[in-house]
């Protein structure tokens, strides 16, 4: 397999571009978005691993350069896997996750009025593709188990962090340092199984 030599992270979110170029082997030349000043597209896609497509391809092509792009959300199992692909939306055009966060507990409080004292089984879940121009390359998932926190804790991380409390862990991702958490999470577990491209 040819090794890239340099990428492009296709994403405009500055969560995610820290994350993954912590994750990314130092010695890959990396690009942002921000440096091309490029909008993100409509991610019109019906699953993860689409959406994930449609922006490594949008990026690329814009740039001419091979692009890794994510796409990634929370699934909650009683809201019937929502925000799901939508994770983003929830926050609104001021990305305000504080408002996303409220959405969640209304929606939770509305499915089951007992839901504080229950375990309310949630999922993170990452779809990583690699695309140039128009050829995917390869496109993977990585995703952690976990349930839903009854009042949002904690203030590193963004998004959903706060109210994520991983399998088997006591703390949600907001009380963890993000260091901590990029060894874990599932942009992680998503990134292990591409590591032989890099
Ligand atoms: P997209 O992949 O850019 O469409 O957006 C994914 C959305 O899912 C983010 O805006 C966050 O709200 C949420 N999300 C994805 N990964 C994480 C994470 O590691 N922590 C918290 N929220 C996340």
């Amino acid at each position: 397999m040819k090794k890239i030599k340099e990428i492009l992270i296709g994403t405009n979110n500055k969560g995610k571009l820290r994350e993954i170029r912590a994750l990314l082997p130092k010695s890959l030349k990396t690009y942002s978005t921000s440096e091309f000043n490029l909008k993100s597209p409509l991610e019109n896609g019906k699953t993860f691993e689409q959406n994930s497509i449609i922006k490594a391809k949008y990026f690329s092509k814009k740039t001419g350069l091979v692009c890794l792009a994510d796409d990634s959300g929370l699934e909650i199992d009683i809201l019937n896997k929502a925000p799901g692909i939508f994770s983003a939306r929830w926050g609104g055009k001021n990305s305000n996750f504080n408002l996303a966060i409220k959405k969640v507990f209304k929606k939770l409080q509305k499915k089951d009025s007992k839901w504080k004292n229950k375990k309310i089984k949630a999922r993170f879940v990452c779809a990583l593709a690699i695309n140039y121009l128009d050829k995917n390359i390869v496109c993977v998932r990585g995703k952690v188990e976990g349930f839903i926190s009854p009042e949002p804790r904690g203030k590193n991380g963004f998004g959903y962090d706060p109210i994520f409390i991983p399998m088997n862990k006591k703390l949600t991702y907001g009380e963890i340092s993000s260091r901590e958490k990029f060894k874990i999470d599932h942009r992680y577990k998503a990134f292990k199984k591409l590591k032989n491209f890099f």
